[in-house]
């Protein structure tokens, strides 16, 4: 094993953000099975109070900031960058404690997540991209003495994450494939971790836009690489995976088992799918991985291979979140809504 990250790591993460994440349900997708000819199954982070899975990692280490310092008056305060999801549930985690929150955003990031989140009282910085929104953050840190709650490459964030494959095993122990939206990586990390730890033939599937897919790029490259980045409904998977990449690079590159890209007309007709087939509204990042089993793009990674049994039976599909502009989500899945 070449990490540190351990199953036991994320089951204290189950019991530290207990209370402030919720412990969301896993839903029959029968349409989906159809068209993937297999049962698959639905898990809804789109529940979350901030409307995403990030609540997880964020709560983990900010719970645990709390506790290795002793109090929350302790901590000076947090501060992150983030296309708007993380940025939302660290803000909410630290009202929850009580801490001062400074979340660095590019201008991409959709209004509706910059107005969430100054709701939570929690500052909020822009730059003109992602990788700048990083740069500020790093130096915000070190001049405040704020302690940078990382969006996804961060030991105790990966292990909030895969609070979410224990979950799974237990609603589904027979589950064959997990897919996940794939971005920095810290949820596909975290996922897979906790999941192949515990049934080591399950296979976990990331899935990208093909607008900027820094994370596939960088797997092909065998080292961390940049990409300009690109307008894309999957607005949260925006962003590079850092060229210092310290855990989930080589976490992805050893636990993933195909890493696939959708592109923009697939994730429109994936969240008018969601929201015909199961009245969710799903954003764009989200929809990602419903995309690629509706345009059968796993079909490559999900087969019998060498060693391995039949081809899986059982999937489940991470629902990453719901944070839409509503606009603009309406107008992109417009032309695909009649059945
Ligand atoms: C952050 C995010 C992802 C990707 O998670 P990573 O850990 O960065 O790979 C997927 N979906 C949504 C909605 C997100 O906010």
């Amino acid at each position: 094993m070449t990490t540190a990250i351990t199953l036991a790591d994320i089951h204290a993460a189950r019991r530290r953000i207990a209370g402030v994440a919720a412990r969301t349900p896993l839903i029959p997708a029968p349409a989906l099975s159809r068209v993937a000819g297999a049962e698959v199954h639905l898990k809804l982070e789109n529940l979350q109070p901030t409307g995403a899975f990030k609540i997880r990692g964020a709560a983990n280490k900010i719970a645990r900031l709390v506790e290795e310092r002793g109090s929350a008056d302790a901590v000076t305060g947090v501060t992150t960058f983030s296309t708007g999801n993380h940025g939302r549930a660290v803000a909410h985690v630290a009202r929850r404690f009580g801490v001062r929150a400074v979340i660095c955003v590019s201008r991409g990031v959709p209004e509706v997540k910059l107005q969430a989140i100054r709701d939570l009282g929690a500052a909020i910085d822009v730059s003109p991209t992602q990788d700048e929104a990083e740069a500020r953050c790093r130096r915000l840190a070190e001049e405040q003495g704020l302690v940078l709650v990382h969006p996804f490459d961060d030991p105790d964030v990966i292990a909030g994450q895969g609070t979410i494959g224990l979950e799974l095993l237990e609603d589904l122990p027979e589950v064959d494939a997990v897919v996940v939206p794939l971005s920095g990586g810290g949820l596909l990390s975290g996922v897979a971790l906790a999941l192949k730890a515990l049934r080591p033939g399950v296979r976990v599937i990331g899935v990208s836009m093909e607008r900027g897919p820094v994370m596939y790029h960088s797997l092909r490259a065998g080292r961390p690489v940049t990409l300009p980045e690109e307008p894309t409904l999957a607005d949260s998977l925006v962003g590079g995976i850092g060229l210092d990449n310290r855990y989930t690079f080589r976490l992805v590159r050893e636990l993933a088992d195909g890493v696939v890209l959708v592109s923009e007309e697939a994730i429109a007709r994936a969240m008018a799918f969601m929201l015909r087939e199961h009245g969710l509204v799903v954003e764009g990042g989200a929809a990602t991985a419903v995309a690629a089993l509706l345009e059968g793009k796993l079909e490559g990674t999900l087969e019998a291979r060498a060693g391995s049994s039949a081809a899986p039976r059982r999937i489940a599909v991470v629902v990453t979140g719901r944070n839409v502009d509503v606009g603009r989500a309406l107008a992109a899945m417009e032309p695909y809504l009649a059945p």
